[in-house]
């Protein structure tokens, strides 16, 4: 294909024609922003696919993405990615979608999360940017292990969650089992606002739930050629749906009035509050289901709101502008070496080349070069409000938790990191390159990329990387000889588990046999156990010691 990227990529900034009149409140209310959490494979980046085309922002579904030969992910940065087929950097896709019979432009931001579990520590940090998550689940493999553990970080953080059914197009399991076990093995009510009309492998077209299970409506989709178009929608009365589909819709109205029975309709505060989910059958793949989405967001999910400052005192949108880092990444294209830090704007309009004051040091931040990004594509943003995830280029002083801010000062509580499972020690293969060495790792060090320890039997020249997944150790060495031009040598440490100590016990732990303490970069003071029941020994025969576990997301 000779296309340029342009072409087949055409800009999905949302258009902010109107702004003035909006007017800051107007601007908040109008925008959703949310991201996807789900195992690898439940067809996130499909979903992301059908999304850009129902927003029109895409004719043909399947520009976006090309992984393994069929499909690539715009946000395929680095090679390492690409050679995988993940995605390991986190972007924002933003787009505008107006509702049917709505005279409003919504402008929906879909931040993109990592998809393989060693980046969710990453992913971790996209969900402290976000107002509501879609919980994306496999029709034929239910809850899976990476989906509890994003689903547990939601819930930690008090945000809402959808709950998409995907690839009803093929043979699954039954559609209350999937409820069932949602509500069994997490505690969260599933109320569907759609019922799949035809089993798993059979599918349809969707039932829409009316005020106690009552079938409101049937919409019949069909297929188009591979699923690259829209999928044709007819919207049908009950009685005619009856007449159409017949054992395949009478089953769903009655699944419909099942559920009622046992109280599972939508209830706007017990979605807000955590408690209860939406949820919408779908298939990414065919389009099925994705419109319903969209309108559910727009109808359900949150407005960007306020957020509490380190006092506990809530910055409002309506505030002057601020604005909370959460991703720091570097060398994402060899094209331009920079340093790119996104923000999530929290209050106030934004304008590109306002000074803002980056409150973890207190000097002002020129906003000269501020841009969307989604995958390889760039683009100047001009003016941004609440909900909306900005790049900004040359960040050096910016970490993740960081805020930024105008006139009134506020600071964001800091974004707490992963315990980490995996260490090991790094060290440059050749002394000549220390300095850079030293430079890559401070650098690696403030993206979050790894957590570096250090302590002083093993010097700076060693300093051991501390991660969720062994594949952060990856991005590291990848980056190192890439970026920095310094080939290095790891050596995997036989530790599995780390704990917060203080210098009061740190002496003593030092002397235990498979114990090692060390400092991390922010202060804090580490202990790491070469398993669990060392440490249950040390615990047990040195109760005074202080061992407090690290924020773990599950
Ligand atoms: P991700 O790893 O979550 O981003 O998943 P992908 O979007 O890459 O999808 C994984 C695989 O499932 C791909 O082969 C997709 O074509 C397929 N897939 C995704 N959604 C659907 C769907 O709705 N129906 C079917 N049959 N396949 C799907």
């Amino acid at each position: 294909c000779s296309r340029s990227p342009r072409e087949r990529f055409p800009p999905l900034t949302a258009s902010t024609e109107g702004s003035a009149a909006r007017g800051l409140a107007g601007e908040v209310s109008r925008r959703r922003t949310f991201a996807v959490i789900s195992h690898p494979d439940a067809g996130k980046s499909t979903l992301t696919e059908a999304l850009a085309l129902h927003a029109r922002k895409i004719s043909e579904a399947g520009a976006i993405h090309g992984k393994a030969g069929r499909k690539s992910t715009v946000s395929d940065w680095m090679e390492m990615e690409k050679a995988r087929g993940i995605s390991v950097s986190s972007t924002a896709l933003q787009f505008n979608y107006r509702a049917a019979g709505s005279d409003i432009d919504n402008v929906i931001n879909l931040v993109d999360t990592p998809g393989h579990s060693d980046f969710s520590e990453d992913t971790y940090r996209v969900l402290t940017a976000v107002d509501a998550a879609v919980m994306l689940i496999d029709a034929a493999k239910g809850l899976e292990p990476q989906t509890l553990k994003l689903f547990q970080v939601c819930r930690h953080r008090g945000i809402p969650v959808i709950t998409v059914i995907n690839k009803w197009d093929r043979p699954g399991r039954a559609p209350l089992e999937l409820l069932d076990e949602i509500e069994e093995r997490i505690g969260l009510t599933p109320t569907p606002l759609f019922l799949p009309v035809g089993i798993a492998g059979d599918f349809r077209g969707l039932l829409r739930r009316g005020p106690e299970g009552a079938a409101a409506e049937y919409i019949h989709f069909t297929r188009t050629a591979g699923g690259a178009t829209i999928a044709p929608e007819e919207s049908l009365t009950p009685e005619s749906a009856e007449a159409r589909e017949a054992a395949a819709w009478t089953t769903a109205a009655e699944e419909s009035e099942l559920l009622s029975a046992t109280g599972q309709d939508h209830d706007q505060e017990m979605f807000l509050a955590g408690q209860t989910s939406p949820v919408i059958y779908a298939s990414a793949m065919l389009n099925f289901g994705v419109r319903q989405l969209l309108e559910t967001l727009v109808e359900l999910a949150p407005a960007p709101g306020s957020r509490a400052d380190t006092g506990g005192s809530p910055r409002t949108p309506q505030d002057p502008f601020s604005a909370v880092v959460f991703k720091v990444q570097a060398g994402m294209d060899t094209a331009h070496r920079d340093r790119l830090a996104f923000m999530r704007i929290v209050s106030g309009e934004f304008e590109r080349g306002m000074v803002v004051t980056h409150a973890q040091t207190g000097r002002p931040f020129a906003t000269k070069y501020a841009l969307t990004i989604f995958g390889r594509e760039r683009e100047t943003v001009d003016t941004a409000y609440p909900g909306d995830v900005v790049g900004l280029v040359n960040a050096t002083a910016l970490a993740p938790g960081h805020t930024l801010f105008v006139d009134k000062k506020v600071e964001f509580p800091p974004i707490p990191s992963f315990a980490p499972e995996h260490f090991a020690a790094l060290r440059a293969r050749s002394a000549g390159k220390y300095k850079q060495f030293r430079k890559a790792i401070d650098q690696l060090d403030s993206e979050g990329v790894v957590q570096v320890l250090r302590n002083d039997s093993r010097g700076d020249a060693s300093p051991v990387l501390a991660a969720v997944g062994p594949m952060q150790f990856e991005v590291v060495t990848a980056r190192m000889q890439g970026e920095f031009g310094v080939e290095t040598q790891l050596d995997h440490l036989a530790y599995t588990i780390a704990r917060r100590t203080d210098a009061d016990s740190a002496p003593e732990l030092d002397r235990q046999r498979g114990v090692e303490v060390f400092t991390r970069s922010d202060g804090a003071i580490l202990a790491v156990f070469s398993d669990k029941w060392r440490l249950q020994y040390i615990q047990k025969e040195m109760p005074k010691l202080t061992l407090e576990p690290l924020v773990a997301a599950a």
